[in-house]
């Protein structure tokens, strides 16, 4: 059964962190570490959050890079 709240993002890990009150932003918040937290020590997961540029491609920069870099 799903309920709100954030499931760890590592596949084959069915562990959830439930938002004791969905409309409060430190109980996100707190969930959200907490899963994050939980990622990391149990499988070494980092998840890379890419919040504010949806289109970020940070490989595709260098392709392109003419030799004036340094
Ligand atoms: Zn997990």
């Amino acid at each position: 059964m799903r309920t709100a709240g954030f499931p760890c993002r590592r596949l084959g890990c069915e562990l959830a962190f439930q938002v004791v009150d969905q409309r409060s932003m430190a109980a996100l918040n707190a969930a959200s570490a907490l899963r994050s937290e939980h990622e990391v020590s149990a499988h070494g997961y980092h998840h890379v959050r890419i919040v504010s540029e949806p289109s970020y491609t940070p490989y595709q920069r260098s392709k392109v890079k003419p030799a004036a870099a340094k």
